[in-house]
């Protein structure tokens, strides 16, 4: 049974008002301005329907978006319930582990877990639930953990480190490396009765976005491909055709993918060894601390590269370091640049295995002079030797009793190419 009441017919803009009158009189319904949309979908739909629909694909985003930051920020919504009796009970989201039979929902947020833990740090309050040498608490990306060896209990909180006047400094200087105190000193210290709380780093008000996130996987060891650097995938073209011995562009290379031994990367591997730099003690032993940010390689900071070539802000790692100053300077300082990261790695280790004293004064000096011998010899060898002059005189024995050195010197004119053989 049809209600006519309830059926009403619209015509395109072709057909006329009178046309379209007789028409809806022969089937008995009434006529109607035609509506762009009729209970929120396109009355009229051409071929494009990807354009049509855009708007419904659009809304029904929005609210599972929505969903998605409730779901990790209200902590008694139903999907995070759910999420915590399948897969930690008794625990928090932070200690929560892969699972092989876990959903892909699961194991997608696990592996966001991992940037999670990277910016996450703990605010002081009154610092009675964060323990000093264990947890994540000093405002210092991208560790915020505490670098010095444990002097004190190995279990002593924040508040041991407090007076009623602000931090104890001399208990601080007594027991941690100077990185650390400076480090300690800029922490605001909350009052007596705010309880310490786990903060995001990287927004002023301390709660994660989605933005901050996103930023720190792409800055972070987190991405394996380092695919996030825009200058990466030109810079291992330029790098590789370098003039430079091959046995340097590997150390290289390796340093770029954080595979040379520093203490922190041993670490990171599992060894057990205390990371902070052995020659400063200043900061951790990261390539990029290693290779170049020592302090006390500063020589090599402040002789050669102008300030303005090395801009203020922190790099991530020494990819980041390298490829951004890679697009500053030409090859020529390029090549110096690499050989003194290369210089400094074989001091650093002559310090530490041979007990030499690092002379980090010439590195500049030396590595500028090696990157020239070796552009010059290669320049020579593309060139090829100059042809003898016929007019040579042929080599003869010396007389009886003389001794006769030979010796070969060859300049090509014009460059600073120049081999002298004995
Ligand atoms: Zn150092």
């Amino acid at each position: 049974m049809v209600n006519y009441s309830k059926y009403a017919m619209c015509f395109s803009a072709s057909i006329s008002a009178r046309d379209g009158d007789r028409l809806a009189s022969i089937v008995e319904v009434s006529r109607v301005d035609c509506h762009e949309k009729y209970l929120g979908l396109p009355c009229f739909s051409g071929r494009n329907k990807r354009k049509i629909f855009a708007d419904i694909v659009e809304r029904v985003w929005g609210r599972i978006k929505g969903w998605g930051e409730k779901l990790l920020s209200v902590g008694d919504s139903l999907a995070t319930r759910t999420l915590k009796g399948c897969y930690f009970p008794n625990g928090n989201f932070l200690e929560a582990t892969k699972k092989h039979s876990g959903s892909y929902l699961w194991n997608s947020l696990m592996w966001g877990k991992g940037i999670l833990e990277k910016g996450i740090r703990w605010r002081v309050g009154n610092g009675s639930s964060i323990r000093v040498y264990k947890v994540n608490w000093v405002s210092r990306p991208y560790t915020f953990k505490i670098l010095s060896t444990p002097a004190l209990n190995v279990d002593t909180t924040v508040n041991n480190l407090l007076t009623s006047r602000g931090w104890n400094l001399q208990l601080l200087k007594q027991n941690f490396l100077d990185c650390d105190v400076e480090a300690v000193l800029k922490i605001p210290i909350g009052s007596s009765s705010r309880d310490d709380a786990v903060i995001w780093h990287f927004e002023g008000n301390g709660v994660y976005s989605v933005k901050s996130g996103y930023w720190l996987g792409c800055n972070s060891d987190l991405n394996p491909s380092y695919s996030c650097y825009p200058n990466s995938k030109n810079w291992w073209n330029v790098m590789w055709k370098l003039d430079l011995p091959l046995k340097l562009k590997i150390f290289i290379w390796k340093a770029c993918n954080d595979w040379i031994p520093t203490l922190a990367n041993l670490e990171r591997r599992g060894l057990k060894v205390n990371k902070v730099c052995p020659l400063c003690r200043r900061a951790e032993e990261s390539t990029l601390h290693a290779l170049w940010d020592c302090h006390k390689m500063r020589y090599a900071r402040m002789d050669w590269l102008p300030k303005k070539v090395v801009p203020q802000s922190r790099y991530a790692n020494f990819l980041e370091f390298i490829t951004d100053i890679a697009t500053r300077i030409d090859n020529e300082a390029l090549r110096t640049l690499c050989v003194i990261c290369w210089r400094n790695w074989f001091l650093r280790n002559a310090s530490i295995h041979r007990d030499n004293k690092p002379n980090y004064s010439d590195v500049v000096w030396w590595s500028r002079n090696f990157a020239a011998k070796i552009h010059a010899s290669s320049h020579v060898k593309d060139k090829g030797l100059p042809k003898m002059n016929k007019s040579y005189p042929r080599w003869t024995a010396p007389t009886k009793g003389l001794y006769m050195i030979n010796c070969c010197a060859i300049s090509d004119i014009g460059t600073t190419g120049w081999v002298l053989e004995w």
